[in-house]
């Protein structure tokens, strides 16, 4: 049955048409053969590009289904909060919609520098420059910050955008074991001393939720007269006491050479920025492509991120129940018998092995009225897929529990309980 609906899905999509003569290699052919996607429809199973019609932050919905959302990265709940969104408002009323062009020429905004500053008095660091999304940042100080006389040391399961900022770099790139110090070690040591070194990772890596080891790792950079730059994309409001990151939960901010981190998550709009010292930020200011060549980040957008950023500060109650609910469910979870990994974050997964077995249980959730993210590879590795779930502070425990009742019901089905004996 499977096999016959793969075969329809193909002979309904796959062209054969041909432009050029034979001679020629048509690069569109790629395409015209891609049917993975259109398969997974056939079988129900398609879980991307989802038609969210409406939200309230800790549910959604999705065409005309409202669903409890285990899937955002929302952590604090602040993109509907009204002060986060009176702010935008002011701002798109005030400054108009749009930069139309790069900071570096008509398009820098008081309210960046602002946002600039306060972002640096919150991470701890003497300077920081904000762009246009978390990506561009990785991508554009990791090519700028190093050349081919470099190397770049990168953990396995970074994200990637720092996957990408190392290819885009001149510099030669070794990837190191997931988490794993005396890898890193090992590989620093058969570095030549005239090859400048940056070692990059995730502060809390974005699929499984656990944290990198930093007090070794620095140890180790030190060691090797290596820089560190370590992306706070899910620790920023999240770790450390006032939420200020990996580096502030470890009390190792003045350590970490680099910190990056982005808006899109717990600060509740887009954007992303790069903290350091002072020399390092404007000579990125002045040669970071991914800043100088595309337009700043629109006025609302950065009002809006500098309230959430002031939410942040004055209401650590937020942080707590963020973590009440995270904890709750870990230990929830635990008990019902999944194997939720190494996460010691909001971020926790349900790992599952096979990418059918991880759709049909997203498909059955989905159906039960809760959304989580199913990972497969590339973004994890290959048998290692996983239902990505993530905790924000406006949960209700109510919310919570009907998603427990229903990880359990679906989870028996599908036999991925794992007997506690
Ligand atoms: N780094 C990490 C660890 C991320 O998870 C993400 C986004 N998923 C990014 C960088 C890119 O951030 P942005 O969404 O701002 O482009």
């Amino acid at each position: 049955m499977f096999v016959e609906l793969i075969g329809i899905v193909k002979q309904k999509y796959i062209q054969t048409k041909k432009y050029f003569t034979d001679d020629y290699r048509d690069l569109f052919v790629k395409a015209y053969q891609f049917t993975r996607a259109k398969t997974a429809v056939a079988f129900g199973y398609y879980p991307y590009y989802l038609d969210i019609r409406d939200s309230e932050g800790n549910s959604v919905v999705i065409g005309d289904k409202k669903v409890i959302m285990l899937g955002s990265n929302n952590y604090l709940g602040l993109t509907h909060h009204p002060e986060v969104i009176e702010a935008g408002i002011m701002a798109l009323k005030k400054y108009g919609s749009g930069l139309t062009g790069s900071r570096l020429l008509n398009g820098n905004f008081y309210l960046h520098e602002q946002l600039e500053d306060k972002l640096a008095r919150f991470v701890g660091k003497e300077k920081t420059l904000v762009f246009s999304n978390g990506f561009a940042v990785n991508l554009g100080v990791i090519a700028t910050i190093t050349d081919e006389k470099d190397v770049i040391f990168s953990d396995a399961m970074n994200h990637a955008s720092i996957v990408d900022g190392a290819r885009f770099s001149k510099a030669r790139v070794q990837v190191f074991a997931h988490n794993d110090m005396n890898e890193l070690a090992t590989r620093l040591n058969s570095v030549s001393k005239e090859s400048g070194r940056l070692i990059v990772s995730d502060g809390v890596f974005s699929m499984e939720g656990d944290i990198v080891n930093l007090p070794e790792l620095i140890i180790i950079a030190r060691k090797h007269g290596a820089r560190i730059m370590i992306d706070d994309a899910h620790s920023l409001g999240v770790l450390g006491p006032y939420g200020a990151g990996t580096a502030s939960h470890f009390n190792l901010t003045d350590k970490v050479d680099l910190i990056m981190g982005t808006f899109s998550k717990s600060l509740a709009g887009v954007g992303g920025f790069i903290a350091g010292e002072e020399p390092v930020i404007d000579f990125l200011k002045h040669n970071t492509r991914t800043m100088i060549f595309t337009a700043g980040l629109p006025p609302s957008n950065t009002a809006m991120v500098m309230k959430a950023l002031e939410i942040i500060i004055r209401e650590p109650g937020r942080r707590e129940r963020l973590w009440e609910n995270a904890n709750y469910m870990k230990k929830e979870l635990k008990l019902l018998g999944f194997d939720i990994g190494n996460s010691s974050t909001p971020i926790i997964p349900i790992i599952i092995g096979s990418d059918m077995k991880t759709f049909a249980v997203w498909r059955d959730l989905l159906d039960a009225g809760v959304y989580t993210n199913p990972v497969i590879s590339p973004a994890v590795p290959v048998g290692r897929s996983l239902l990505r779930t993530s905790y924000m502070a406006t949960h209700t425990r109510e919310q919570l529990d009907f998603c427990l009742s229903q990880f359990a019901k679906i989870g028996k089905k599908h036999r991925i309980l794992h007997s506690r004996s």
